[in-house]
């Protein structure tokens, strides 16, 4: 499927739920998100009927997302029915890990292809003071239960916030440890991000050459995304960095992200898209879906214009309700 600015779209994030057990402070407003009805939600059937929409027109890849898709029951369930759509290459997940230890081998039986662990810092009080939570043990036995399948890749994704005691270089050395990448992301102002500034690229790169020795870019491909990636000694993951803002990469964008809702929103900043659900539910036939979301990738954003007014359809969401 080539949009209307010739990109290839293979990508989509599918949300399945915007609920979370976790409230970190660029995500997520303290009282939750309003509470979606589980009938406004679409099922897991559904979403695998959409799956065999996407994958006529091109989408190769999933990543599920949330809130933190964990807490939705029986996650394992839709891994396995969606692996089941074939032409779909890679089904993944990204999770904040806390439900991770007690879910990972449901998970590797359904056949996940890999898994993202959100992880801003390996200090238990940092931990409460970004995610308003106790629980870094609980995310880390998730990561490590995770990493106990060599089989199934395994990342690290950690924000930047600029907060002190952040232990960015601890959290680092994790790919040192371990076969493991950690990224950095940008902060994105979206929702509560607004609110943070971002740590350079440059300056935390100086950081890690301070403890672990002088880097160099690795030049192979990793991930379905825009990272890029570097390699210090003695290391056994790489580190890489997902700049959207400073390193902006919508000219490559691969990808269009599904609410939990059923809505195909076909960039990050802006509303626009199609309710999917409506179709769905209305009785709309394949050919009608697939209509809908080739008009509606057809018509996708140049880029995101970030620090700029974007506006009337500019995304009023916050992050968890969209899924990263
Ligand atoms: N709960 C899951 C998790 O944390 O991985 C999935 C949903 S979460 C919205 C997906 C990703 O979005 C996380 O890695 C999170 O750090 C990132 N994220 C949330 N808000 C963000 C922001 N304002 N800027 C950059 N990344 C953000
Ligand atoms: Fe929840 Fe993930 Fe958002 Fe944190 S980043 S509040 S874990 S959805």
């Amino acid at each position: 499927m080539i949009d209307g600015c010739g990109r290839e779209i293979d990508y989509v994030r599918i949300s399945v739920t915007d609920r979370c057990n976790l409230r970190c402070v660029y995500c997520m407003p303290e009282e939750g998100v309003p509470l979606v009805s589980h009938c406004d939600i679409l099922s897991y059937n559904e979403i695998q009927k959409l799956a065999f929409v996407f994958v006529k027109l091109g989408i190769r890849k999933i990543k599920l997302t949330g809130g933190e898709p964990l807490v939705r029951k029986g996650l394992p369930d839709l891994v396995k029915q969606l692996k089941q759509v074939p032409g779909i290459e890679q089904v993944t997940l990204t999770t904040n890990g806390l439900l991770l230890g007690e879910q990972m081998e449901n998970l590797a039986l359904a056949g996940i292809d890999g898994i993202n662990v959100s992880l801003d810092t390996l200090n238990p009080e940092i931990f409460q003071q970004i995610t308003g939570n106790s629980g870094v043990e609980k995310a880390l036995a998730g990561l490590f239960k995770a990493l106990q399948y060599p089989q199934i890749p395994v990342k690290i994704n950690c924000v930047p916030m600029g907060v002190p005691g952040q232990d960015l270089t601890e959290l680092a050395g994790l790919a040192k440890e371990y076969p493991v990448h950690v990224r950095f992301i940008e902060m994105m102002p979206i929702g509560l991000g607004k609110q943070f500034g971002i740590r350079k690229e440059d300056d935390i790169l100086t950081e890690l050459e301070r403890q672990y020795g002088p880097y160099e870019v690795f030049d192979g491909k990793l991930g379905n995304g825009p990272g890029h990636y570097y390699t210090f000694p003695d290391f056994k993951g790489e580190i890489g960095f997902i700049s959207a803002i400073s390193h902006k990469f919508c000219g490559q964008c691969n990808r269009v992200r599904l609410t939990s809702q059923g809505y195909l929103k076909t960039c990050l900043q802006y509303d626009v898209g199609v309710d999917l659900r409506k179709i769905l539910r209305g009785g709309g036939s394949e050919a009608e879906l697939m209509q809908a979301v080739a008009n509606a990738i057809g018509q996708k954003p140049v880029g995101h214009c970030f620090g700029e007014d974007a506006g009337e359809h500019v995304e009023r969401h916050v992050m968890a309700q969209i899924g990263g």
